[in-house]
């Protein structure tokens, strides 16, 4: 019968032990009988006996089969299966060279479309999967089976016939004394079929991420491919270097990754999150936060690399003058609110961590309620939001007050028990800083009206609102007239014959300073609302947008269109980065 080898034996063990299916004193006497090789310990473990006691009793083993191929599959993260000698197809054994099935204890047992099925008894064979791959040019699942059941198949005439007669085949197909040769595959920077090579594969993922800028990885399978993409200046962008090693490797990679991330590894019909920490190429420990989701095609998933990153400044990221002021002033006043509005990847994140950097100090008691925590600043009680264990941003805010902060940072604002709580504290002398899903600055107004939030309340409560949209920047390298911008187009947008007339729009050509994309760089547009007295009394009276607007004009307001508009004329933008972020349909 196959013994396991020591390295899977040891874990059996450890698991039995731990689990209390074999005590201490019996794991000792059976260690002392096998002489404490572990293979054999757990032979001993596993061999049936009849029972000295009662020898009626049909002879049994301390430890079933069943329960050591049960320990194996979920520590091996491999399916398990009862295989009969009647399960066994000929095509499938004769797909693999006997010398190997021989050699390694393998049975190929089932050949489906593109798929061959192996059972083995010992899970580390399944790294044997690219070479069996290679060999028979089919994709490879292993299943785990019970030694028994390995032992009456192999034994089994019909198999034995098959397996002798494919022996014949190979004597008489000599010349060809070498190796099959793998087919043809496109080029890879990796060895498709060196499974050592995953540990590498994984790392160069995570420091190309790095060195790309990327604020996230997603790792995607497909029926026939798989890929990744990064998210760089917040366009997703496929990395095809990857995805030929990615796909016959896929569980692996992601395997090696659930490890980093420290997430059950067995699980795979459960979402899953974790945190991978590493070394960037300059040294500095990068964070991340890991979700692996299960999916069709398998599990997909998605790491967002986290920035502690201490140039977050609001000088920045690209406010101008007067609206910087604007925020500043909100920011250090007592009390009020301000909200940062704009679609997800607009950076509402970055405005707000500049915002709490800027009056950071050690005399300000600053709290956040965050889902995800996307930013690590030293001196902030961040919290991170959890919604299936009843920690909503609605009761961490409740038990904020109580701690009684100067600063409350609440990732959104989604709902009217959170609204009502943070104008409460934004009433009572604390700065509550938020962020909310309307379009544009004005719009909020009417989404907290809507919400519930009595007029008179949002006047008193709300200071300031920005509104937000993150542009690629147009290379500087690699400037040409942008042939987009018609005179159509540009007043389609918004200008005036007069200032199409006097203008030369630009965009990137693509050079190497941009890798070819014409982009580099990234511009944030901002609107700024102040609510001044007179934009106040338009709240109060429950205005509509147009008279708000015509409110805040008073105190120079700018729409994003506006400024992004001033961008295009300077030709930091082009007209196709100003259509994707600012024209809404
Ligand atoms: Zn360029």
């Amino acid at each position: 019968m196959t013994e396991y080898t020591k390295d899977v034996a040891d874990r059996v063990l450890r698991i039995l032990q731990a689990s209390g299916q074999v005590d201490e004193t019996k794991m000792t006497e059976i260690m002392v009988q096998a002489e404490s090789r572990s293979s054999r310990a757990l032979a001993l473990l596993m061999e049936t006996k009849p029972d000295p006691d009662d020898p009626g009793k049909p002879p049994a083993a301390m430890v079933e089969e069943e329960l050591v191929v049960n320990i194996l599959s979920r520590a091996y993260a491999l399916r398990r299966k009862n295989l009969a000698p009647s399960d066994v197809a000929k095509d499938a054994l004769t797909s693999v060279p006997k010398d190997m099935i021989d050699r390694e204890h393998i049975l190929p047992f089932a050949r489906e479309g593109r798929f061959l099925r192996v059972a083995t008894v010992d899970p580390t064979k399944a790294t044997l999967a690219n070479q069996i791959k290679a060999l028979s040019n089919q994709n490879v699942e292993f299943f785990l089976i019970k030694p028994s059941e390995f032992a009456a198949c192999m034994g089994h005439e019909d198999v034995q016939a098959s397996l002798g007669q494919k022996k014949k085949e190979e004597a008489a197909a000599a010349p060809a004394a070498e190796a099959p040769r793998p087919a043809p595959r496109r080029r890879s920077a990796y060895d498709i079929d060196d499974p050592t090579v995953v540990i590498k594969f994984v790392d160069d993922i995570l420091e190309q991420s790095v060195t790309t800028d990327t604020s996230d990885i997603h790792i995607e399978p497909y029926r026939e491919t798989a890929r990744i993409r990064f998210r760089i200046n917040g366009v997703l962008q496929a990395q095809d270097q990857f995805s030929d090693f990615l796909f016959h490797n896929y569980l692996a990679v992601i395997t090696r990754l659930k490890i980093l991330a420290d997430c059950d590894i067995a699980e795979k019909r459960l979402p899953q999150d974790g945190a991978i920490t590493f070394k960037a190429p300059d040294g500095e420990d990068v964070d991340t936060r890991f979700n692996v989701l299960p999916g069709k095609n398998g599990e997909r998933i998605c790491i967002r690399l986290l920035k502690g990153d201490p140039s977050l400044s609001i000088e920045k990221i690209g406010f101008k003058e007067a609206d910087l002021k604007k925020l500043i002033d909100a920011i250090t006043a007592p009390q009020g609110m301000v909200l940062v509005t704009g679609p997800t990847g607009s950076g509402k994140t970055t405005t707000l961590y500049g915002a709490l950097q800027y009056i950071n100090d050690p005399g300000t008691n600053i709290m956040t309620a965050e889902d995800p925590v996307e930013y690590y600043l030293e001196g902030l009680g961040q919290t991170q939001a959890n919604e299936k264990i009843g920690l909503s941003f609605s009761s961490i805010l409740r038990a904020f007050l109580r701690q009684d902060p100067e600063v409350i940072l609440v990732g959104e604002i989604r709902d009217q028990e959170t609204v009502e709580i943070a104008v409460k504290a934004a009433l009572t002398g604390h700065l509550l800083l938020s962020t909310l899903h309307t379009n544009d600055a004005i719009s909020t107004i009417s989404r907290l009206l809507n919400m519930g939030v009595p007029s008179f309340m949002i006047s008193a409560a709300l200071s300031l609102v920005v509104a937000q949209r993150l542009a690629r920047k147009n290379c500087p390298d690699c400037l040409v007239p942008d042939e987009n911008a018609t005179p159509a187009a540009l007043e389609y947008i918004g200008f005036t014959a007069e200032e199409v007339q006097a203008m030369q729009p630009r965009k990137g050509s693509g050079c190497a300073s941009c890798e070819g994309t014409g982009y580099k760089g990234r511009q944030g547009i901002y609107e700024v609302l102040r609510v001044t007295p007179e934009v106040e009394e338009t709240i109060l009276k429950q205005a509509q947008a147009p008279e708000i607007l015509e409110a805040a004009r008073l105190d120079n307001f700018m729409t994003m269109q506006e400024v992004g508009r001033d961008y295009i004329r300077d030709g930091v933008l082009c007209l196709e980065e100003f259509t994707r972020v600012l024209v809404v349909n």
